[in-house]
């Protein structure tokens, strides 16, 4: 099976082709990639591919309504929508500052959601 992958890797954005051997020492035979990062990025792509998540949570006595966040690591794509169903069940109170944890080990994958941007409490 022969499969095309956008090495993301660097902003040259290498189109890497991707072919599954039935046999010989090499599982994969890997063209298109200009450097060994394309390499390794196409393969963890087709066998277990991760993403660090960006999102953003309620959060309350703010001036926004919503705060960015993300995983301060990677984590499987699998686990994405999972992850922002655990960050929809909660209301942040501010002020909050950039890279507060705001949950840690999410989903128990060693990864912790942090604030992107740090964000007073309004005077009232
Ligand atoms: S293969 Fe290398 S040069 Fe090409 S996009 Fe990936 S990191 Fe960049």
């Amino acid at each position: 099976m022969r499969q095309t992958i956008t090495c993301i890797a660097c902003p040259l954005g290498c189109r890497v082709e991707v072919e599954e051997k039935s046999q010989g020492e090499k599982k994969y035979l890997i063209s298109g990639h200009k450097c060994i990062r394309g390499e390794k990025y196409a393969i963890e792509e087709i066998t277990n591919p991760t993403r660090v998540l960006t999102y953003t949570v309620k959060i309350r006595n703010a001036n926004l309504s919503r705060l960015p966040i993300k995983t301060d690591g990677v984590i499987a794509k699998g686990l994405l929508f999972s992850c922002i169903e655990e960050i929809d069940k909660i209301e942040l109170q501010a002020p909050i500052r950039i890279g507060d944890v705001i949950i840690e080990n999410v989903l128990n994958t060693g990864v912790d959601i942090v604030a992107s941007r740090s964000m007073n409490a309004i005077k009232i």
